[in-house]
């Protein structure tokens, strides 16, 4: 992929290189979290809701966004997406977004949110560099929707959706977390959904993290059995885009929209991993369900420290491990997804 944007950049935005790890995956794309803040209490994530800790460390303020992402364009990533916690309640999220957009070989900035502020919002977004969008909504039920997340605000985010298509967003995905007994049934409203939109749908297996293994237990649905009723309803698995990550695509010949499933625990899952993930206080975490994340704080401090950041990250990626150890019964050290960036 050719990327002119750099040329005649000042030296400290060149592009360098490409990234690879230890076996050769190469890696595109960054996800971002802004915050590990939610507004949100979604069961398998954080069912409590979020917990201020005594002391928190601030966020990674739009400067340090600036250098962190400045390193990861100039080791050949091109794609970042801002995620959390809920990204959106960051107050300068407008500004961040405008600032990873601006960043030299920054080709896509996509967002994933849990929708609440989108309908405002979406027209903002679009206009501040944001292209691509992932809206959560695990029911078309608005009292399940409550449930699963604990707000009453079904109608708010889908108006949302709405918004985001007007707005002209070129991609627009919904996430959805299959639960056993809790929205499980719902597979085929979602899929007469998306069929007669221009968008896509993903469905996404419970994860197991550290804090929610009785939920994953009791709740789990596995990919495999979704890929099934897919096919049942006519849906068939499309081919595989080069560079594309984990998520398994299908179509329909009637269907307008498209539908990828997102199957950590099936076989190869990580085979095909081409992201990277930094958090909202600047560690980098090679994999979801890796070890504690590495610090890249301390180099993200003034504009002179990105040849060093960039030795880092490139030493730290070589040592991504092959694949994760979920099927051990090890999600590593994270607690939930809002901690990390999911
Ligand atoms: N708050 C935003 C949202 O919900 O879209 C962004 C952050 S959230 C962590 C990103 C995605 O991770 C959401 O689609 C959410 O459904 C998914 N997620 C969170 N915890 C999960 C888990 N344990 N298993 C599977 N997906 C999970
Ligand atoms: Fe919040 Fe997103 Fe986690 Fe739901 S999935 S609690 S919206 S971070």
């Amino acid at each position: 992929m050719t990327d002119n944007r750099d040329f005649g950049a000042p030296a400290s935005d060149r592009r360098v290189d490409q990234l690879f790890d230890g076996i050769g995956r190469r890696f595109e794309y960054l996800r971002l979290s802004l915050t590990d803040v939610c507004n949100f209490r979604c069961t398998y994530c954080l069912p409590d809701g979020y917990k201020k800790p005594c002391s928190r460390p601030t966020e990674l303020s739009a400067d340090e966004v600036r250098r962190v992402v400045t390193a990861f364009a100039r080791l050949g990533l091109w794609k970042v997406r801002l995620t959390g916690g809920e990204p959106t309640l960051r107050r300068d999220f407008d500004e961040i977004a405008r600032t990873v957009a601006n960043v030299p070989g920054i080709r896509r900035v996509a967002m994933t949110t849990n929708g609440y502020r989108l309908a405002e919002k979406a027209a903002a977004w679009r206009a501040a560099g944001i292209s691509a969008i992932n809206v959560s909504v695990d029911s078309l039920d608005p009292a399940r929707f409550a449930e699963i997340t604990g707000h009453d605000r079904l109608r708010q985010v889908l108006a949302g959706i709405d918004a985001a298509q007007a707005a002209g967003f070129d991609s627009i995905k919904l996430n959805a977390v299959l639960m056993r007994g809790i929205n499980d049934r719902e597979l085929e409203a979602m899929v007469d959904f998306v069929s007669s939109r221009d968008l896509s749908l993903r469905f996404i297996e419970v994860m197991r993290t550290n804090d929610n293994a009785e939920f994953f237990a009791e709740r789990h649905v596995t990919g495999q059995s979704v890929i099934d009723r897919l096919q049942a309803l006519g849906w068939s698995r499309l081919p595989r885009q080069a560079g594309a990550g984990p998520a398994v695509e299908f179509g329909h010949e009637h269907a307008k929209g498209r539908i990828g499933i997102i199957a950590p625990y099936s076989k190869d899952f990580c085979s095909s991993c081409n992201r990277l993930r930094v958090s909202s206080l600047g560690k980098l975490h090679l994999c979801l369900f890796g070890d504690a994340g590495i610090n890249l704080r301390p180099l993200l401090q003034n504009d002179g420290a990105g040849d060093e950041l960039i030795e880092r990250i490139r030493k730290l990626t070589a040592t991504k491990a092959p694949a994760h150890r979920l099927h051990q019964g090890n999600s590593g050290a994270t607690p939930h997804l809002a901690s990390i960036g999911g």
